[in-house]
């Protein structure tokens, strides 16, 4: 394992090297069994666990605007370990967040230095499950805490996972988030599902049997909608475009360079670089507050752009993109993700609508 200097900044030159070395391990990475703690520890190394946290709490203080531009280098060199990232730093922030400190002193060091990792479950408070008439994951309170009875039906990374930031609602509808230490009696992760794509990142549910939580591991809450008290919750949503961005940026690149040596794809590279560039434009205004796009906008668009611009690579690299093993394979289904993950309801609807229809 090569060392790593920290990425002080999105352009610096460690965050070229960084991007290249996952770009080159990403092309091996296709089942349950390739879960990429080589790409992690890195990314831990260069202090990627760092941009997010402000200075006062060990990190680098980025701001949301080179998170962003960091997000968009990062899934363009390698969608899952990316991805991995984003749920492992959706669990640091709810703690980091969180009033709570004894969550924050036992596990911020350990998870912000790589050394430790964590994820979230929180799909059944939002998107997962909802249609049900009964909480997938409930919680009962008792003299030192709560128990946890139930299950958390999407979580990545879920066997490898040293602590879990979950939430559960109690009988009357209020809901808790709760970090969950791994080695708690009654929590069992699933080994990882194999998915269509992003298999490598180990996504499964976490069953939780009577599993006893202390009152100084609750993050929120008892409190309806725990996710809206604003815990560690990052403003807009903006997270799932920008890998959707970073994405797309990877089938251009592959159809540009394919352009230099074949002139008939040169005007539809340049088309949807220059759609990408204006997307990823828009996309750093939203994140700094000064675009009237919102978030669900800008999704739409994306989730619109990252489909298009695989499919042309597809259509580019013709029948040898369509071996296992090709990378353009592999980012069509990847594109597909964005689709499914914590999609907003009407953004899905207008996919619906235009894939019926054929207009928006
Ligand atoms: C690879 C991957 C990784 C993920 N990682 C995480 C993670 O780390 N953390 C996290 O919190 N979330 C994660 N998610 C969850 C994600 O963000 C969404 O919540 C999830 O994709 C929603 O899909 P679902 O199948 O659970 O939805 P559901 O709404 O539960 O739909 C499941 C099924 O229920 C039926 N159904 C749906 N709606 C209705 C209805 N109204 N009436 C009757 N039947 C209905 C349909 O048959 C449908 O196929 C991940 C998802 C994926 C795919």
């Amino acid at each position: 394992m090569q060392n790593m200097a920290p990425v002080t900044t999105p352009q610096c030159e460690s965050m070229a090297r960084l991007c290249g070395q996952l770009r080159e391990w990403s092309d091996r990475r296709n089942s349950l069994d390739d879960w990429p703690a080589d790409s992690l520890r890195l990314c831990g190394q260069a202090g990627v666990y760092r941009w997010f946290l402000p200075e006062s709490q060990g990190g680098f203080g980025w701001s949301d605007q080179d998170q962003t531009r960091g997000y968009l280098r990062l899934a363009e060199s390698d969608l899952t370990t990316t991805f991995v990232i984003t749920q492992y730093m959706g669990a640091i922030r709810r703690i980091a967040g969180s009033e709570q400190r004894a969550t924050s002193d036992q596990w911020l060091e350990p998870l912000t230095s790589g050394t430790a990792f964590a994820t979230v479950g929180i799909s059944h408070l939002t998107t997962s499950r909802r249609h049900l008439t009964k909480p997938v994951l409930r919680a009962e309170e008792t003299s030192n805490g709560y128990k946890l009875q139930g299950m958390s039906p999407w979580v990545t990374g879920a066997p490898h996972a040293d602590l879990y930031v979950t939430g559960a609602t109690l009988d009357d509808g209020r809901q808790i988030l709760v970090a969950v230490d791994a080695n708690l009696k009654g929590v069992r992760a699933g080994p990882g599902c194999d998915l269509i794509a992003l298999s490598a990142s180990c996504t499964d549910r976490v069953e939780f049997d009577e599993t006893e939580v202390d009152r100084s591991m609750v993050l929120g809450g008892p409190v309806e909608n725990v996710l809206q008290s604003g815990i560690g919750a990052r403003t807009g949503g903006l997270q799932t475009s920008t890998l959707a961005i970073g994405l797309a940026r990877a089938a251009v690149n592959y159809l540009n360079d394919e352009a230099v040596r074949r002139d008939d794809l040169r005007d539809a590279a340049d088309e949807l670089a220059r759609e990408l560039d204006a997307l990823e434009e828009q996309l750093l205004r939203a994140t700094s507050g000064t675009s009237d796009c919102d978030a669900s906008e800008i999704r739409g668009t994306a989730n619109r752009v990252v489909l298009r611009c695989t499919q042309a690579a597809m259509t580019a690299a013709k029948g040898a993109g369509f071996v296992e093993g090709h990378p353009v394979g592999r980012w069509c289904r990847e594109a597909l993700f964005f689709l499914v993950w914590s999609c907003p309801q009407p953004v899905a609807q207008a996919h619906l609508c235009e894939l019926a229809f054929g207009t928006r």
